[in-house]
């Protein structure tokens, strides 16, 4: 597969998280190309690693002294062999081209594994909602929305939320959506309640990712009652995954936010994580306030300098990594490792190094990748989808039983996958070839378009 990341590479030389999304998914499914020649004379590899349309555009905003500033908005349509294209929005100061096109091609073979109609995309911009005041936040989304309205559509790309964007910048962007266009449609995911939102949605990304986790447990006869956990982040994703893991009798020791990480011994018991809901999306504070409020807990500053990050160094039995790309590399791997952690279950996307994912591979750990763990949430989102074009609502149950169902799905298909090209319980190769298989033989049906 040398021929095809060398193409990535020297077209787009700076996109490294992108050239390793692409090296990850090109590597499992070289067996599947080798016993289907048709697919390499189709040019497959190429056409999936270009984008089938980027869009990049000026959001200028005015802040609250009245200074304009001027962001960077993206949209990247990756792929719409199965459906529209459905994936997140992020407002990060961190984000860049590479980064969302490592994120949308990930969404489109993530989509796929969930069986919904759903093509892949990713979109967002360099802004930082952090320290803004809600007014500067809703001045930001309504100036980005000014230009994506015209390129999305409840049958053409439906973006929904990531990092930086939640419930009230979809809110905003909802607004803005329905002024220009004069339409109250199912345009984006993630949406209130009142206003054509989904039961559980909210919660479907971490949920999900503690279904995913129990099922690669019930495959060694284990439960995750009882069991320590390593949960990192303590934003959407890391949220409902404490809450799962708790509600399940699992012991949830860590948090973190991009300041630092905290230990607490004695558990987040859920009155805990309640705090931590309201410090993080009320008052958007910092995780560090949580040591100041419960003394048994330690709270260690990030060091960027630093060669490993301290939330993966604490004797433990599961990892759920929940905040970021590549944030366990590969001496944390092996530090989870020599803890005693049997599971990593991936809420974040690739939050894991390659090397890290190596070590987690060569110790037979239960590995779960993001593209397949944390599916959940864009399968509440299609599901979303799904109420809005019936324009009815389902009850809490009903939407909570559809996305464990769908987890135990892609867990099996995962499997399934796996063990057919020869990599029994490699849950990596699993999820890329089922996820693959099923778009480019939709590519194909389509032909060259
Ligand atoms: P949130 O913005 O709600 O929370 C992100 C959390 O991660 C925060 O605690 C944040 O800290 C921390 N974080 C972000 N960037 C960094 C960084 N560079 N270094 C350290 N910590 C960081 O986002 P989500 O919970 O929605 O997303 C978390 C992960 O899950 C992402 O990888 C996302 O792509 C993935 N994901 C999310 C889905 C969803 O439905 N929301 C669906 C599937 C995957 P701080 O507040 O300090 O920035």
């Amino acid at each position: 597969m040398s021929d095809i990341i060398e193409i990535v590479k020297n077209r787009d030389p700076a996109e490294k998280e992108f050239h390793q999304a692409v090296t990850e998914v090109m590597e499992s499914v070289k067996p599947v190309l080798d016993q289907n020649p048709h697919y390499r004379q189709a040019k497959i590899p190429e056409r999936l690693v270009e984008p089938e349309r980027v869009i990049l555009f000026r959001v200028p905003w005015m802040d609250d002294q009245g200074e304009i500033q001027v962001n960077r908005g993206f949209r990247i349509e990756m792929n719409s062999a199965l459906g529209p294209y459905k994936g997140g929005l992020r407002f990060h100061p961190s984000v860049n081209l590479g980064i969302l096109k490592f994120l949308a091609f990930e969404q489109v073979f993530k989509n796929s594994l969930t069986t919904l109609p759903m093509g892949g995309g990713k979109g967002g911009s360099d802004f930082d909602p952090k320290g803004k005041s809600d007014n500067e936040v809703m001045r930001f989304c309504h100036s980005f929305m000014c230009e994506l309205f015209r390129h999305i559509g409840p049958n053409t790309d439906v973006p929904a939320g990531d990092i930086g964007v939640g419930a009230r910048e979809i809110g905003f962007l909802f607004g803005m959506y329905k002024k220009l266009r004069n339409e109250f449609t199912g345009v984006l995911t993630g949406k209130g309640l009142n206003w054509g939102g989904s039961l559980i949605r909210p919660e479907a990304t971490g949920y999900g990712s503690v279904y995913f986790a129990a099922e690669m447990l019930a495959t060694r006869n284990e439960t995750l009652e009882g069991k320590t956990c390593l949960v990192s982040g303590s934003g959407n994703v890391a949220q409902f995954t404490a809450e799962k893991l708790i509600e399940l009798g699992a012991k949830v020791v860590t948090l973190s936010d991009s300041s630092g990480c905290i230990f607490d011994e004695t558990g987040i018991d859920k009155q805990k994580l309640d705090h931590v809901k309201v410090l993080k999306n009320v008052r958007r504070g910092r995780i560090k306030e949580y040591a100041d409020k419960y003394s048994a807990a330690i709270y260690t500053p990030a060091d960027p300098e630093a060669d490993h990050n301290p939330l993966w160094d604490h004797k433990a039995d599961c990892a759920f990594p929940s905040a970021t790309q590549n944030e366990i590399n590969g001496k944390d791997a092996q530090n989870l490792v020599n803890n005693g952690v049997v599971l990593v279950c991936e809420g974040a996307n690739m939050p894991t190094t390659p090397e890290g994912v190596d070590i987690f591979l060569a110790n037979k750990l239960l590995y779960g990748p993001g593209k397949a763990a944390n599916a959940g949430g864009v399968s509440v989102s299609g599901l979303e989808m799904t109420q809005n074009s019936m324009r009815l609502a389902w009850t809490r149950e009903e939407v909570d039983n559809r996305l464990k169902m769908i987890m135990k799905s892609i867990h099996q298909t995962s499997l399934e996958a796996a063990e057919q090209y020869g990599t029994p319980g490699n849950y990596v190769n699993g999820a890329n070839i089922a996820g693959f298989v099923k778009v480019v033989d939709a590519m194909l049906d389509q032909g060259l378009v």
